[in-house]
């Protein structure tokens, strides 16, 4: 049984050591010690099927099938970002991003919140009523607006169309560096992570192949680092094909 632990917000940190997740005769993941920083922003890439998902639930609290002597350390406020919004079509923009919070100031942080992501004025709106980029607006708002100290999003953005996702990257941007929580986020995109992401680990088979701390100082380097995560992933850049989560 793996025993978790919350990190006192002073040390905000993510540890994990000797954990496993297996689904039947398959290990999905096997990490075996693994440090993430308060406040470092951790992209995670890997083929389809690498254990992606399987660490960030792990992370997340969401699988209480985890196992091993392990030791999972995480910070106690943790929100999670999916790929689809999931917000409740028929609770309003604001009750959505309020939903299992009490209280008027609660009330008053999500408008704020909303305001954050550009969507003042929309609070009694229907998610039927927004596109998919504004959907996913008030879902980041959704999980910003609880001050999580660590901040986990499972291809976020791997839904929306090029530029909407290049609005969102930038809209992130401006937000954890304003909020500061500890960021794991996923993505097929190595130059999503390669924009986002200070540390990038690459998943492979549920272990972590490659861990760079890219930074690039010329437009070289930043094709060399672009270069090198290929590589770890398996794709021949001359066929380039980006979207690695598609199945074989
Ligand atoms: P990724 O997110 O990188 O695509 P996942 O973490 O979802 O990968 O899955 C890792 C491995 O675990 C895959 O081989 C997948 O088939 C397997 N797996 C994930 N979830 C389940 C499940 N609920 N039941 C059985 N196998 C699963
Ligand atoms: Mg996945």
């Amino acid at each position: 049984m793996v025993s978790t632990h919350h990190a006192p917000p002073a040390t905000s940190a993510v540890h994990l050591r000797r954990l496993s997740r297996s689904y039947g005769e398959k290990t999905a993941l096997s990490v075996d010690d693994l440090t993430i920083a308060p406040g470092e922003f951790v992209c995670l890439i890997g083929r389809s099927g690498s254990g992606k998902s399987t660490l960030l639930r792990a992370l997340a609290g969401l699988d209480n099938d985890v196992t091993g002597s392990g030791h999972i350390e995480v910070p106690e406020r943790r929100s999670v970002l999916f790929q689809d919004s999931r917000l409740l079509p028929w609770a309003s923009v604001v009750d959505n991003v309020t939903l299992g919070l009490k209280g008027e100031a609660s009330r008053v942080a999500a408008r704020d919140s909303l305001a954050d992501v550009g969507l003042a004025g929309r609070e009694s709106d229907y998610p039927s009523r927004l596109s998919g980029g504004e959907q996913q607006r008030v879902a980041l708002a959704r999980s910003l607006v609880r001050e999580p100290q660590l901040l986990l999003a499972d291809e976020p953005f791997g839904a929306l169309d090029a530029l909407t996702r290049l609005r969102m990257h930038a809209l992130l941007r401006r937000l954890v560096a304003e909020h500061r929580p500890t960021v794991v986020l996923v993505t097929h995109d190595v130059d999503e992570a390669l924009s986002l992401g200070e540390r990038v680990l690459v998943l492979e088979d549920g272990r972590v192949v490659l861990d760079r701390r890219p930074t690039p100082r010329t437009a070289q380097d930043r094709l060399d680092e672009r270069q090198r995560l290929l590589a770890a992933l398996g794709v021949d850049e001359r066929n380039a094909d980006q979207r690695l989560d598609v199945p074989a």
